[in-house]
């Protein structure tokens, strides 16, 4: 059930609506739109006779939603939602006009390299520093992270270079160390469905990067978004990093319809990665492009200072000169649909 209140409902009739769904026992999530507020109702088993609310003053309309998810849909907000993080640097937002680039290395693997990135991805444009310092890796012998050690150097790449940092949380043992430390908390593609993971960082305060799964179809990845908001964080920002295919030139391929289908269903933000969908440093480019001109809301950009020597996909990361002329492409692409690279 989603309600949806009158343009000019006062705060008092909001609260008097949330109050009822309480009464019923069910947890209500009002979520504040450009122009008007609405209600959604979670913890339902069944339907919800909308009826009861209909008269409730404020309320414009009640409607009964039958979609797996509700929290995520478009409806709900009626605008766009825009995450905020904040940073010394002013406020990153993420879903508005401005876009934002996450760039840096794969995974943290020593102070110097992570500082020399943060700072080389920033003097370029970016505006977020990405890195891992826990990785899933699909092989037991392959780097796994400096775990909290790579979270330390990560701090100070932010106190260095003032920029915000979004870092994986593998399971549910490491998301208070990264939620401590981390400006955004990311959720990998092969953790989409770790419904346990979803709720924990549907508790926290930060807001959450998830990863569409390599497999999953946008369905399902709205609904691993719906775990993390039905449990209270709106601050989901989703990221189309390619799907598996038959297509073996590629690592994934990227699914770009994704990202206006996606626009159209959710209020979410939705990024795009193309170096985990192309895994090929040439590759990464033209498809950063791509993703700007069908709408994305931001990027997601592997940078290596020396990817010869990586730990971690190094075939695919950036070397900074190449990462900065990209943004000055990227810049164009951006000023032709009316956004702008920040
Ligand atoms: C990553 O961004 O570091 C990563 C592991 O990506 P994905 O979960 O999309 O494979
Ligand atoms: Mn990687």
């Amino acid at each position: 059930m989603l309600i949806v209140m009158n343009k000019n409902a006062a705060a008092s009739e909001v609260e008097a609506v949330c109050g009822k769904i309480r009464k019923l026992g069910f947890t209500p999530h009002a979520m504040p739109g450009a122009d008007r507020t609405a209600i959604g109702i979670t913890g339902n088993s069944g339907p919800v006779d909308p009826q009861q609310f209909r008269d409730l003053p404020g309320v414009s309309q009640a409607i009964p939603v039958t979609k797996p998810y509700k929290l995520v849909l478009r409806e709900i907000r009626g605008s766009d939602t825009v995450v905020e993080i904040p940073s010394p640097n002013g406020v990153v937002r993420i879903g508005g006009d401005v876009l934002p680039v996450m760039a840096g290395p794969c995974a943290v693997e020593n102070r110097e390299m992570i500082i020399a990135s943060a700072k080389a991805v920033k003097a370029a444009g970016a505006t977020i520093l990405r890195a891992g310092a826990f990785k899933p890796r699909t092989s037991p012998y392959a780097f796994q992270g400096l775990g909290r050690e790579g979270l330390q150097y990560l701090a100070e790449a932010r106190e260095e270079t003032g920029l915000p940092v979004v870092t994986e949380a593998v399971d549910i043992e490491g998301v208070d160390a990264v939620e401590a430390l981390a400006d955004i908390i990311q959720i990998g593609a092969r953790n989409m469905q770790n419904f346990s993971l979803l709720k924990r960082v549907g508790r926290s305060d930060k807001p959450v990067l998830l990863k569409r799964g390599m497999s999953a179809t946008l369905d399902e990845f709205l609904q691993a978004a719906e775990y993390i908001l039905a449990e209270g964080n709106y601050n989901v920002i989703l990221c189309e990093r390619g799907v598996r295919t038959f297509s073996n030139v590629t690592r994934n391929t990227l699914d770009l319809s994704a990202v206006p289908i996606l626009k159209r269903l959710t209020h979410l933000p939705v990024i795009v990665d193309p170096s985990h969908a192309t895994g090929i440093r040439t590759e990464v480019g033209p498809m950063a492009k791509a993703a700007v001109a069908a709408g994305a809301d931001g990027l997601m950009i592997e940078v290596h200072p020396d990817p010869a020597t990586a730990q971690s996909d190094g075939p695919q990361s950036l070397k900074p000169d190449d990462f900065a002329q990209l943004m000055r492409e990227l810049a164009r692409i951006a000023e032709a649909v009316d956004r702008r690279m920040g």
